[in-house]
């Protein structure tokens, strides 16, 4: 096994221990169901032969077809996507959705891509990966560096190869092919909800104003800062692979939205009193309420990395930016998690409306969409504060204990299949 994803299942263990469940059920959710590596063969623009790797892991589908994303990254590998399949589960279970986990990966880096090349690498995915995806058995949708455009593609493909046309064989599409608008604001506003669901236990009060600082302005990035900027937070300080731009006084975060399209960076915004640093790191050291990770995994490694924040509570937007090494000194030092299964399950939440509309045959409304965003992070969030009290225990810990739950008894009602 990885080490990622066996740091990550410590996490898991730890949980399953302090609600008592029963340790072979938890054995069920210790490796993967399979998890197809495939080679995703194209023809450059130029006529020259690329060969990139590919993953694609169903890790659990004890409570529905497994589903999560596809990323284009150049350090995806094994172990990670397998260590993001088995979060989704966590993720799946924790928000309530009738889902397994699952994820997938390609090892190319999307910038050195065309938009022709894009589409090669989206439909020889697809092709590679067919004989396990299906509405039924395993439903990918977005994440690092895939949108609308790749799942077009994507449905397109694997409505080819399948014969029939499969809407929601694929999520997160644009809503020509059966999208659901709300669908890509949905992991940022997701996360704000989250936020406000929990911000007594993250020890920032339970009302005002907070200060914010985000790493990451991609598409969770900004829809998150609009949604918080919205309800009266101050945005101080905002990166992207540029560096990062600040004002205590707060940014505009319309007037960052606009540069960030116009230039492609963070750092050409000047309005108010904002300064500018080539650095992104910096805004770790930020000092504000919240540090929101926007971008990858990985940021907060370790014992180190912890105690150098100065924030009071951190978002986990993205997947994994706290590693299990960090957990211990970010309790020492009274920073609260609040974590990538709870913060960021907006997305996968509005997949499911997206899954059923496309089962239906009948498109939802965005008052059900935005509502059906609400209820469930309310819900889940409602769960977690639950057992935190119950267990007087951190908010992950929490949250894996009522993923787990769920699971263990869809696992013993399964018998030996699970
Ligand atoms: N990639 C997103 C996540 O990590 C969304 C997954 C989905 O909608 O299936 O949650």
């Amino acid at each position: 096994m990885g080490e990622l994803l066996e740091a990550a299942q410590e996490r898991m263990t730890r949980a399953a221990e302090m609600v008592g469940l029963d340790k072979e059920v938890v054995s069920h959710l210790l490796n993967p169901i399979e998890t197809l590596s495939a080679s995703v063969n194209i023809r450059r623009d130029d006529g020259s032969a690329l060969a990139l790797k590919g993953w694609r892991c169903r890790y659990n589908s004890a409570l529905g077809p497994t589903k999560g994303g596809i990323r284009f990254h150049p350090s995806v590998h094994l172990d990670e996507v397998e260590t993001l399949a088995f979060l989704m589960t966590m993720k799946c279970a924790l928000m309530g959705l009738p889902f397994g986990g699952g994820k997938g990966g390609v090892e190319v880096d999307a910038h050195d891509l065309s938009t022709m090349e894009k589409e090669r690498v989206a439909r020889g995915y697809v092709r590679a990966m067919a004989k396990i995806l299906g509405p039924d058995r395993d439903v990918p949708a977005p994440d690092v560096a895939t949108g609308e455009r790749e799942m077009a593609w994507m449905v397109s493909e694997y409505s080819e190869i399948a014969g029939s046309i499969q809407p929601h064989a694929f999520t997160g599409k644009p809503v020509s092919l059966g999208g659901m608008p709300g669908r890509t604001p949905a992991t940022g506003r997701g996360a704000h909800i989250a936020l406000e669901e929990m911000r007594d236990l993250a020890g920032l009060g339970e009302d005002g104003g907070l200060t914010i600082a985000l790493q990451g302005f991609g598409n969770a990035g900004l829809w998150f800062a609009r949604a918080a900027a919205d309800a009266g937070h101050t945005i101080v300080a905002v990166t992207d692979s540029s560096g990062t731009v600040s004002d205590p006084d707060g940014l505009d975060i319309e007037a960052l939205v606009q540069v960030k399209e116009e230039k492609g960076k963070v750092t050409a915004y000047d309005g108010g009193d904002a300064q500018s640093s080539d650095d992104p790191e910096e805004v770790l050291a930020t000092e504000c309420d919240v540090l929101v990770f926007a971008a990858l995994g990985g940021v907060i490694a370790d014992a180190e990395d912890a105690k150098a924040l100065q924030c009071k509570a951190i978002v986990e937007l993205a997947n994994r930016p706290v590693l299990p090494a960090a957990d211990k000194a970010l309790q020492d030092v009274g920073v609260e998690v609040v974590p990538d299964i709870l913060a960021n399950g907006g997305g996968v939440t509005i997949s499911h409306a997206e899954w059923v509309q496309g089962r239906q045959g009948i498109d939802w409304n965005s008052d059900d969409v935005d509502d059906y965003l609400e209820d469930t992070i309310a819900q889940a969030s409602e769960n977690v504060r639950e057992v935190m009290q119950e267990c007087d225990t951190d908010m992950r810990t929490a949250a894996y204990a009522v993923a787990l739950r769920r699971l263990c008894a869809a696992i013993s009602a399964h018998g030996t299949r699970a």
